[in-house]
């Protein structure tokens, strides 16, 4: 299919065609024609499938299509809400990318930041309003917003929002909105709560989903490797020097530990800066622009303040710790591999890990391939995962004790020489992301 069979208005796709857009992703392929056609839908995607662009198009295309009704001048046509700044950063950066030949007025407003600026640019009202939900109260409650001619409302990643507890935030909210509207909710999963939020706020939603698991994970390669738990930080500086990785992202499953890692690195010379919630906005930012820029080389974030980050050709993902939710993984190193290009993801899992690591393979149904380096194989070993089907363990993988023989020398040369190879090939592309995401406000 081609994005010319969708039916949107000329000026989306001479704007899909500067960004070099070949085809529709599945996504946007099944969400496109349902949303056009004015319905309400359910949307099963992950971040890097494209969805953005699936609900922002015809979105647009609605807007150029119909009149602003006439009214109260504070007013949003359409609300897009999303659980963080990053992601309500870059769902604007992306308003404004293929709406760039249509005459629309686009705003993006979260917490974290002054909320002046922000009144000022809602004077007026707003085609298109971007927002976090507990920002947006604030602003609704100082008659900055009203939400009564909403006409369309974009619930982004909506089993994030609700793990966030922003829930009672969005009810409040859509309290506030017309009963005849059309509401578009995305969502990695679709839980009993997600469930029980789209019968409460959608209208006969139509389904759809994708296995973006898999589509987007498969041009992702996922390696981990077996460490004690006191080691992995020096088992990454090394990791980190020996292959020359100039842009590493690195997960971490606390504020504290993210800190702690930061500091650590710094005082054996490595450029590293942490972002997390407890960080301020703009050092959120500065964070974010100097590992754009390629000034900080390893950027450790959790999970919450790393939803939304988007990077061309980021090359490598490293796991410090095993998220606790299984789902987190594929959001993690989601990071890289975006729109099909290759990246690396490496997880670094100790041996109390192994229940996440589980959980992990579990949902991807496959196992994670394990590679050894030398000096840091583990002292407690990490249990083989199951074979698939088989429901048994596979046996136990050996430690640093054990007779059994370590994979081949070759396995364990070939990863870092292509590391090395990668990371070469992209410090030569890396000048400058595509669409500008730096001056944008990227954070929790
Ligand atoms: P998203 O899932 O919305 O975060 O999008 C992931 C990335 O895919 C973004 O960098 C988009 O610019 C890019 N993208 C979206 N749609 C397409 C498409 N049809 N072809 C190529 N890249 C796309």
């Amino acid at each position: 299919m081609k994005f010319a069979d969708l039916s949107l208005a000329p000026e989306l796709l001479s704007a899909i065609d500067r960004l070099g857009y070949d085809q529709p992703s599945p996504i946007q392929e099944q969400a496109i024609p349902v949303v056009l056609a004015g319905k309400d839908i359910m949307a099963a995607a992950q971040t890097g499938t494209g969805k953005t662009a699936a609900f922002t198009l015809p979105v647009l295309d609605y807007l150029n299509r119909t009149p602003k009704a006439k009214g109260k001048g504070n007013q949003a046509r359409v609300l897009v809400l999303t659980p963080t700044r990053e992601l309500a950063a870059q769902v604007a950066d992306n308003v404004e990318a293929y709406g760039s030949d249509l005459k629309i007025k686009s705003v993006v407003v979260f917490g974290g930041v002054k909320i002046n600026p922000q009144m000022q640019r809602l004077r007026g009202g707003a085609d298109v309003l971007i927002a976090t939900p507990g920002r947006l109260l604030d602003l609704h409650q100082q008659n900055a917003i009203q939400f009564d001619q909403l006409e369309v409302l974009v619930l982004d990643e909506a089993d994030r929002m609700l793990d966030m507890g922003f829930i009672h935030d969005i009810k409040r909210l859509v309290k506030l909105m017309p009963k005849r509207r059309q509401t578009l909710l995305f969502s990695a999963t679709f839980s009993n709560e997600i469930r029980a939020l789209a019968k409460s706020f959608l209208y006969k939603p139509e389904e759809v989903s994708v296995t973006p698991p898999n589509s987007t994970v498969d041009v992702i390669e996922q390696r981990l490797i077996a460490v004690e738990k006191q080691q992995k930080t020096q088992l990454l500086a090394h990791l980190i020097t020996t292959n020359d990785w100039f842009q590493v992202l690195v997960f971490c499953r606390t504020r504290h530990g993210a800190n702690r890692l930061a500091k650590k690195f710094a005082a054996r010379g490595i450029d590293a800066a942490a972002i997390h919630g407890d960080k301020s906005q703009n050092q959120r930012t500065r964070a974010l622009a100097d590992f754009k820029a390629g000034k900080v080389r390893a950027l450790i974030a959790t999970d919450i303040a790393a939803r939304g980050i988007d990077i061309d050709q980021l090359p490598h993902v490293v796991n410090f710790d095993l998220p606790q939710v299984a789902e987190d993984y594929v959001h993690r190193i989601g990071r890289t591999g975006r729109a099909g290009a290759s990246g690396e993801a490496l997880s670094l899992v100790s041996h109390d890990e192994f229940p996440q690591l589980q959980a992990i393979e579990k949902l991807l149904k496959k196992e994670i391939p394990r590679i050894e380096v030398d000096g840091f194989e583990p002292l407690n070993n990490l249990p083989a995962s199951r074979p698939a089907g088989s429901g048994k363990p596979a046996g136990q993988k050996q430690g640093r004790n054990s007779k059994a023989k370590k994979k081949p020398a070759t396995g364990k040369n070939r990863n870092h020489s292509e590391a090395k190879r990668g990371s070469r090939n992209n410090r030569k592309r890396r000048s400058g992301p595509r669409n500008g995401n730096q001056k944008r406000t990227k954070s929790d």
